[in-house]
């Protein structure tokens, strides 16, 4: 029978060696197809071309070794909470004990008797002192029993598969062991790497220097024994770099057709006579900066286009986006058209208001605040919506719920998002669905490199203001131990005994039985006694929306000297006479979260300090941070740190973004190749709008893009 060449449709379970059972188990990798399984790269790969043996090691090298277990036990510390599995490896020419701490069930896994690959660095065995251990090794049981034969192999002999090469180490899962996932691959490499078809032009391939599909695909497998062994275990060798390429061009040719349809759809073209912005600017008591003027010239020649805006402005906490997102709300006003404000949270949302509702009133527009929580304030609810379905109302400010509820607009114009960058295609697909088209502009302090935003922001163009007021000094950091108290109570009575305001930020609302950390609620009942001449307040999530507003209101007025607060205030805050904070358990907060937190500060021309207070102990990677902190007050520097602590997935939340997921291509580590891959793809786009002239790569992209977003419209 002949079968369908195509891979993607060639289901994993036929394959010699998997069938039904085994083919649960890969499913939970993600394999279901042997196209699949050509892309489960292997995370590492061991040199077992040239074995040592024991007696023939060297201390600080990694090794791989092969021997018999000749004892397996747990050793129990006598004082400390550690157990040890401890076992001893014979392999003819010597001894090496192996040893992997808190892991007791590894007793369950290797047994004495048992032929096992060792690979690890060697050290100085500190009781044998002549001899040789290795911590925490990676192992693989050389058993042959529940291997199958692998028939279709011209020797016929798993010694090829599992030694005298270099052997692929992939990720798997209980009931699969490493050794049978190789040979697995091994099988599918052999018999279908044939029908692997390259679907990417051939002239793009030569022009960036990309080595074929057939073989790089074999070759990051199964490589041969000369390469670099540290490049592949990187994954940046030639051939992954052709897989990454590959990922990252079918990416970018997603987002080049989501653009291309944004250029074709209708939008509205708004022509403002520039009055209203003429008055808003005499109001202001500032001058705008450069950098403002140049962004909202940007968006005002977007806004004029026949096309639907996407734009996103990047800038630094501090750097005067919101006053940018009014100017661009009065465009649409003066046109007639109503905007609407989201953010992510309700008190930033609370904020805004408050911040911008006496400025946009004195401009004669009419605001009003719409967040889930809401039914009392002001007016209730079904009012609002009768104001806002009316046109009564011109801007809407409010959380995602504006969205998400049943709000009917008269004529949305403008959506602008704020501090969000996990606001992706999908929450724009969302408004058009409910039949509206407007501008959107997005708003982030997330620093990122420009291809990167394009990318993860998928089809917008993209601001920048990258320049802060000019009145601004530096935020000083500091960082305390929990014991230091009197310079830190010094620093507090100092600045509110000069007219300022202090912010203290707890990690928790309520101290609980699950953590011994410091609370919000604990933190207001100890400063009240240590400063009882000082008014002190509190505000967290659980505090209602009513009086959250109230208290922030007294704190903007002065009313209040310190706040105690957890991070409700974490973005969108902005109380310019507020110029110290303090941040308690300093080594339980991200980078992103205590750069934002500082944020709050250093808002107007005051100097300003943040005192971050850590509580021993702590790691190494608490102690990184919290230096980078003190070092740092640039964003963008702060933003890169974080990237490579977190890495990109968690870094940028990209499973909301609406993006499809990257296997294998890394965005941080492979951001040239993202460039080169942008602009092909751009390129091809422009010359083949539907891929109709690459039928290959058409097929390739959708099923790239599958179950995200139509990018071929039918009809
Ligand atoms: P972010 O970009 O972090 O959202 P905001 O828009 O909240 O920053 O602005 C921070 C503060 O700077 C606000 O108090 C705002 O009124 C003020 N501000 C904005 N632009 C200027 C400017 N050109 N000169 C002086 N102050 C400004
Ligand atoms: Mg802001």
């Amino acid at each position: 029978m002949q079968r369908d060449k195509d891979l993607s449709d060639f289901p994993i379970q036929y394959i010699r060696g998997v069938g039904p059972q085994r083919a649960k188990l890969l499913k939970r990798l993600g394999i279901t197809t042997v196209k699949d399984a050509f892309y489960y790269l292997p995370y590492r790969y061991e040199d077992r071309s040239n074995l040592k043996k024991i007696s023939e090691l060297r201390y600080g090298n990694i090794e791989t070794i092969i021997g018999k277990i000749v004892s397996a036990e747990i050793i129990q510390l006598p004082k400390k909470n550690i157990k040890i599995f401890e076992l001893i490896l014979n392999d003819g020419s010597g001894l090496l004990k192996g040893k992997w701490f808190n892991q007791p069930f590894m007793k369950k896994i290797l047994k004495v008797g048992q032929e096992i690959v060792l690979c690890g660095i060697v050290k100085r065995n500190p009781y044998w002192g002549f001899g040789f251990e290795m911590d925490n090794p990676e192992y693989e049981i050389l058993d042959n029993t529940n291997e199958y034969e692998v028939q279709d192999m011209k020797s016929g002999d798993s010694s090829l598969i599992h030694t005298n090469r270099i052997v692929p180490v992939y990720k798997v899962t209980s009931g699969l062991s490493v050794r049978q996932m190789r040979t697995i691959m091994f099988n599918i490499v052999n018999s279908h790497i044939k029908d692997i078809t390259d679907p990417i032009p051939e002239e793009i391939l030569i022009r960036n220097n990309l080595s074929s599909l057939p073989e790089s695909l074999a070759s990051v497998h199964f490589p041969d024994i000369d390469i670099d062994l540290e490049i592949f275990n990187r994954g940046v060798s030639k051939y992954h770099r052709r897989l990454s390429f590959d990922e990252l061009f079918m990416l970018e040719l997603g987002l080049a057709m989501i653009k291309q349809g944004k250029v074709i759809e209708k939008g509205i073209s708004f022509n403002p006579e520039g009055n209203l912005i003429k008055k808003l600017i005499d109001i202001l008591p500032f001058r705008l900066t450069d950098s403002q003027k140049r962004v909202f010239n940007e968006i005002l020649e977007d806004m004029k286009k026949p096309h639907p805006m996407n734009r996103l402005i990047q800038g630094d906490v501090g750097c005067g986006k919101t006053i940018v997102a009014i100017m661009a709300m009065a465009v649409a006003a003066e046109c007639g058209y109503q905007s609407a404000l989201m953010v992510p949270t309700e008190i930033l949302a609370e904020q805004h208001y408050i911040n911008i509702h006496n400025i946009i009133e004195e401009l004669g527009l009419k605001i009003c605040l719409l967040t889930g929580s809401i039914n009392t304030l002001r007016t209730t609810r079904e009012t609002l919506r009768n104001e806002i379905a009316s046109g009564e109302i011109d801007i809407v400010v409010g959380t995602h719920a504006i969205i998400q509820e049943s709000v009917v607009f008269k004529n949305l114009g403008l959506v602008v998002i704020d501090e969000q960058h996990r606001f992706g295609v999908m929450q724009r697909a969302l408004l058009r669905k409910k039949g509206i088209n407007p501008d959107v502009l997005v708003m982030t302090a997330t620093p990122i490199p420009r291809t990167l935003a394009l990318t993860l922001y998928g089809d917008l163009d993209y601001s920048v203001i990258d320049e802060l007021p000019p009145d601004r000094l530096p935020v000083q950091t500091f960082l305390f131990s929990s014991r230091q108290k009197e310079p830190v109570y010094n620093k507090i009575k100092e600045e509110i005994n000069k007219g300022r305001q202090v912010y203290v930020v707890y990690p928790i609302i309520e101290e609980s039985e699950k953590t011994d950390l410091r609370s919000a609620i604990m933190g207001k009942n100890a400063f009240e006694k240590f400063f009882p001449d000082f008014r002190v307040g509190l505000i967290h999530g659980r505090i209602r929306t009513e009086e959250r507003e109230m208290i922030m209101t007294s704190f903007k007025r002065r009313e209040i000297d310190i706040l105690v607060c957890t991070t409700v205030i974490e973005v969108g805050v902005d109380v310019p006479n507020a110029s110290l904070m303090l941040i308690i358990h300093a080594e339980r907060f991200g980078l992103s979260q205590l750069h934002q937190l500082r944020g709050r500060i250093g808002r107007g021309s005051y100097a300003s300090s943040c005192l971050l207070i850590a509580y021993e102990p702590y790691g190494d990677e608490a102690r990184r941070r919290l230096n980078i902190m003190v070092k740092n007050n640039d964003g963008f520097r702060i933003a890169e740190e974080d990237l490579d602590i977190r890495g990109p997935g968690e870094f940028f939340g990209t499973r909301q973004s609406g993006m499809p997921d990257l296997r294998i291509a890394n965005i941080i580590r492979d951001a040239h190749l993202l460039n080169i891959a942008r602009k092909e793809a751009f390129n091809l786009i422009n010359k083949d709008p539907y891929l109709n002239n690459n039928p290959l790569l058409r097929n390739a992209v959708e099923k790239f893009w599958k179950g995200k977003i139509e990018l071929f419209k039918t009809g």
